[in-house]
């Protein structure tokens, strides 16, 4: 089974990403209508579904126009369908769907907002998490508690390593900066630093990224590790509490 997957830059630095697979096209996230519709039609392809993360009008502001040009059926959060646009299927924490014969699952990663989703295509060893799991950081956490976000981390954590990261903006020099301030020694992290900057310097996508990566550079997934604790000087700390405190020093970096 072969996918494709297309990053749409919208807006001044959120992503979109366009998968097609078999013939039909599915989007995630809508941060507006416009780039969306002409990477459609430079590749022909139409818009069978719009997967929704959450409810931030940087990843719904394209919906209505999109729903307009082609009439995709709308997929979003359950426990969040009163903020969203209509959604035609409502997914809860779990469950799966069929696209074009490929199961996709719906992860719960509550914490930058309560209702936040991901989706993961295991056939495509793809995640798509928008503003849970970012490229060398996570999303702030604006409804939900620390620990619900470490709690959501941890899921997309537990995914085979060699899943790809899709997640929903460029933050990631800013992110890789932020990181070298939790662990300066750390080498892998240091050597990512460098690959940021140079993409970034060509304004090349840095997205997606490999989880297996991201479990050894980003601060926010390493909130358990001794030497993270220690460099923190929280020893003994609970890892949540840990990961509170990273996202804290990250809020005001
Ligand atoms: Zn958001
Ligand atoms: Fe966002």
């Amino acid at each position: 089974m072969s996918f494709e997957i297309v990053t749409v830059p919208c807006l001044s630095d959120n992503y979109a990403y366009l998968i097609h697979t078999q013939g039909k096209t599915a989007l995630v996230d809508a941060p507006e209508a416009a780039p969306i519709a002409a990477e459609l039609s430079a590749r022909g392809w139409t818009l069978d579904e719009i997967w929704v993360t959450h409810h931030h009008n940087d990843h719904i502001g394209g919906i209505a126009a999109l729903k307009e040009m082609f009439n995709p059926m709308v997929r979003g959060a359950a426990a969040d369908a009163k903020r969203l646009p209509k959604l035609d299927a409502a997914h809860g924490d779990g469950e799966s769907f069929d696209f074009s014969g490929v199961p996709v699952q719906v992860l719960d990663v509550s914490g930058h907002t309560l209702g936040h989703i991901a989706f993961y295509l295991a056939d495509a060893q793809a995640v798509f998490t928008a503003d849970s799991l970012m490229a060398f950081g996570c999303g702030r956490v604006f409804e939900g508690t620390m620990e619900q976000m470490w709690t959501s981390l941890r899921k997309i954590a537990a995914l085979p390593g060699d899943t790809m990261v899709y997640s929903g903006h460029e933050y990631t020099l800013n992110n890789a900066k932020f990181a070298k301030t939790i662990e300066p020694e750390n080498a892998d992290l240091l050597a990512r630093l460098e690959k940021v900057k140079q993409a970034s310097a060509r304004s090349e996508p840095t997205v997606p990224s490999l989880l297996a990566e991201e479990l050894e550079t980003n601060p926010f997934l390493r909130a358990g590790l001794s030497q993270v604790k220690s460099a923190l000087n929280m020893n003994g700390a609970g890892d949540a509490e840990v990961f509170a405190e990273i996202r804290r020093r990250k809020d005001s970096f």
